[in-house]
Order: structure tokens, then sequence, then C-alpha cells
């Protein structure tokens, strides 16, 4: 069965696995329990932050796009997600302009965990949780 929403922590509840799509695209795919921690895809991080969390202990990064969603009948070159995603200029060279002209490759995960995008996956191994949850 393939169930199609918005709302991460609903999808959660009940993926074995799960498909994040960009203007149609899909941009991250994988077993349900590795889309939760870092590696994300950027957007991926973007939709998880806006996930409510029952927790009033944790901290949970707030990450607000910027930018007109662009017609999926005419999506930007290169990476679809460049005109919006905030890691574009912090984890690639401020200068690169390989997010505009060229298709990302995927990047694979040790567990079958796939991420569409330029920054090498190490690097987004390195980010931070999306929530903090206290010890
Ligand atoms: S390829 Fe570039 S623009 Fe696309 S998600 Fe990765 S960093 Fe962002």
């Amino acid at each position: 069965m393939i169930f199609i929403a918005h709302d991460l922590s609903v999808v959660r509840f009940f993926s074995d696995d799960i498909a994040v799509m960009y203007l149609g695209q899909i941009v991250e795919i994988g077993p349900a329990e590795t889309i939760y921690s870092p590696p994300y895809h950027p957007y991926t991080e973007a939709l998880l932050s806006a996930v409510p969390i029952p927790d009033p202990d944790a901290e949970q990064k707030q990450i607000r796009l910027s930018g007109d969603v662009p017609s999926a009948l005419n999506p930007p070159a290169g990476c679809r997600f460049h005109t919006r995603c905030p890691r574009r200029g912090e984890l690639l060279p401020r200068d690169s302009k390989v997010c505009e002209t060229a298709v990302p490759l995927w990047r694979t995960t040790e567990y079958g965990h796939r991420i569409l995008c330029h920054i090498p996956l190490e690097e987004l191994k390195k980010v931070e949780p999306v929530v903090h949850r206290a010890p």
C-alpha cells in the first residue's frame, strides 16, 4: 500500500519504507527508521523541523524555507531544490554553481538509505539532528 502525506509524524507511524518527494522527484528514500535521523536531505530536514514534538524538554530546530515553490511543470535546472535550499551555501563552497547546473548524485548509506544531493554523505552525516531530547 502507498500512503501519501505531508505530515512525517503520521507517515512514521505505519510505514516500512519512506520516500520524500520535492517537485515530483524523489529526493530521499529508505527504511522508515533511517529517515528521521541524519544524514538527511535538506528538504527532509526542513519537513522534520515542522513536525510537532510532544515533549516539553525536547529542543527542535526551526527551519523555514524561503522563496516560492517553483512550478513542477518547469522545474529549476540542476537540483530542483536549489532555489530554496538552506544548505546550498553552507555545506558547499559559496561560489559553487554545481547545485544550479548539475543534477545531484545519489548518496547511499550502509543501510540502503539514499539521498539525492551534491553534499558528500560524510558531510550530511555531521548535520545535527532536528530534535534534541534531554538525556
Ligand atoms: S544538491 Fe545542493 S541545492 Fe540540492 S539539496 Fe543538495 S545542497 Fe541543496
